[in-house]
């Protein structure tokens, strides 16, 4: 009995040293909230009413592959619940948001993998990873935190499939469509053995979906590998502008 009673009470005292702030406002967050919430009950409506309807949550691209997300996201807003928690998880390494985002999406994201034909036989979580400079700046990798809280939920492994090469320069969100997919080609190499990947289904997880080059690329890439599928997930997808991809080979 004393060992649950000490934990609960260093965690209520982390609680008041550090006291958790809600990631769509900022304000401290109100002590009832406890511990695993991050956000304060008004915030946490916005965030809920952010979400896709069940039936969009999973979208079928012109490529072919599959979309998972959880909640719809207007690029260049700036005060939207969703839009400020993706940057948070951009500019801020903190677990307790990490797993929050992925305990949402873990169950939309089984279901999609429940319904995969045919059946996977072997679960990869993995992610593109950012631009270094990105990761000296901010001091970690946004997606692969979201991976590896993911793989927390799910209990499928991660692996860092993808490396990045030196040939892309800029970063996405400065480019249009076509530019982005020209930065992206080239831009992640593989770090797998030939044949290691046969058998296997990719989970490849992004922060948000825009026009989907990154993820396009990497895809290509893992399915060249000898991936048996990949399926593309992220937390956030803006619904205004699924791109028209350009017919691809199939994979
Ligand atoms: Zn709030």
């Amino acid at each position: 009995m004393g060992k649950p009673q000490r934990i609960s009470f260093a965690k209520g005292l982390l609680f008041l040293l550090f006291p958790p702030t809600c990631v769509g406002c900022g304000e401290l967050m109100p002590w009832r909230e406890g511990q695993d919430e991050v956000f304060c009950p008004v915030c946490r409506e916005a965030w809920q009413q952010g979400f896709l309807p069940a039936s969009e949550n999973m979208v079928r691209r012109e490529d072919g592959l599959t979309l998972v997300s959880l909640v719809k996201y207007h690029s260049g807003k700036t005060d939207g619940v969703p839009e400020k928690l993706i940057y948070r998880m951009k500019h801020k390494n903190e677990r307790r948001v990490f797993s929050y985002v992925a305990k949402a999406l873990a169950p939309i994201l089984e279901d999609a993998v429940s319904r995969m034909e045919p059946r996977p036989e072997e679960l990869i979580i993995t992610y593109p990873p950012r631009r270094p400079s990105a990761v000296r700046k901010e001091g970690f990798d946004q997606a692969e935190q979201l991976a590896l809280a993911l793989s927390r939920e799910t209990g499928w492994p991660t692996d860092a499939l993808l490396l990045r090469t030196r040939k892309r320069k800029k970063a996405q969100k400065s480019l249009d469509a076509a530019e982005r997919q020209a930065n992206a080609k080239d831009a992640y190499r593989i770090d797998a053995k030939e044949g290691e990947l046969a058998g296997a289904t990719v989970i490849l997880v992004d922060d948000v979906h825009t026009t989907g080059a990154t993820l396009s690329a990497c895809a290509k890439l893992l399915l060249a590998a000898g991936a048996d599928a990949v399926l593309l997930v992220t937390v956030a997808r803006t619904t205004q502008n699924i791109p028209d991809l350009p017919e691809e080979p199939k994979f």
